[in-house]
């Protein structure tokens, strides 16, 4: 029988770029926030040294502890997540990387914590986790992006990216060929400028060179809504008494996680038993 085997069922989507400034956070503050409105419980992981994700959002702001003290081993994982207006979504910040970093971590104890992670947020509840990291695909980034199921590429449309996109995606290959589950949810461009010729182009290319389905249908506008938002360390959603059309972006952005990581077949499968 199959009895003894540990299935985990949450699952944890990372969002990873090579440079900073790409609009990863803000993505990860509006995803969590949508996929959370669509009923997923929801929780949002900052690993970011420099991150402050969504710490708006919570309802208690005191919180000095997080993902990096989870990490040192010391700290119990539900007394780090923070509630948010939401029922079903939580904030898991990014706490102590300095105090945590001075203690010290063994690299090679990383993957197990992060394993421990997963299973204390599935304990918890949790449908799906959103993973904030610092830029580049080394350090604590890579041992990230390799513990999880999903990662999103956020790429900016600009002509670099016909080589950039590239890259990472070998960077992901080499991470699968040394062992990790990772797969490539797809790249999502952000700061996309319509009426931009260059902008334009870019994406264009990037559809011309990349397999038909490794792209976000939805991409990411370049609007001065989302620098507020983010400026406020809120969801677009929020930044008005009533949602600005621009919010169902990322509601057409969570439907397409939605589709592209196993979310659905997973909801399906446990109304099933
Ligand atoms: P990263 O996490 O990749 O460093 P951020 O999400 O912090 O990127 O975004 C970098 C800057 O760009 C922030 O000031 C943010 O407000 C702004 N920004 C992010 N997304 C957009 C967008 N779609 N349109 C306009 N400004 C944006
Ligand atoms: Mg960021």
């Amino acid at each position: 029988s199959l009895g003894c085997v540990y299935l985990r069922t949450v699952i944890a989507i990372a969002t990873a770029s090579q440079k900073g400034g790409v609009g990863k956070t803000t993505l990860c503050i509006n995803l969590a926030y949508s996929l959370a409105r669509r009923g997923w419980n929801t929780l949002l992981v900052d690993t970011d040294p420099q991150g402050g994700v969504g710490l708006s959002l919570a309802r208690s702001t005191k919180a000095k502890q997080g993902f990096y003290d989870f990490l040192t081993g010391e700290k119990n994982f539900n007394k780090l997540v923070l509630s948010t207006r939401l029922p079903e979504l939580q904030i898991l910040p990014a706490g102590q990387y300095d105090a945590c970093a001075r203690q010290g971590w063994s690299p090679a104890e990383v993957p197990a914590r992060l394993a421990d992670l997963l299973r204390a947020a599935e304990l918890r509840g949790v449908d799906c986790l959103i993973i904030d990291t610092a830029a580049g695909l080394n350090g604590m980034s890579e041992s990230v992006v390799k513990a999880c199921d999903y990662v999103i590429l956020p790429q900016q449309a600009e002509p670099l990216a016909v080589r950039s996109v590239p890259h990472m995606l070998e960077t992901l290959s080499r991470f699968r060929a040394e062992g990790a589950g990772v797969k490539v949810a797809g790249i999502l461009l952000t700061m996309v400028m319509g009426e931009n010729q260059i902008s334009q182009k870019v994406v264009a290319e990037l559809r011309a060179l990349l397999p038909a389905d490794l792209m976000f249908e939805q991409s990411i506008p370049r609007m001065g809504s989302f620098l507020e938002a983010s400026a406020m360390g809120v969801p677009v959603a929020l930044i008005k008494r009533n949602p600005p059309p621009e919010a169902l972006i990322f509601d057409q952005i969570a439907a397409e996680i939605e589709q592209r990581t196993g979310l659905l077949q997973e909801r399906e499968a446990s109304d099933n038993h």
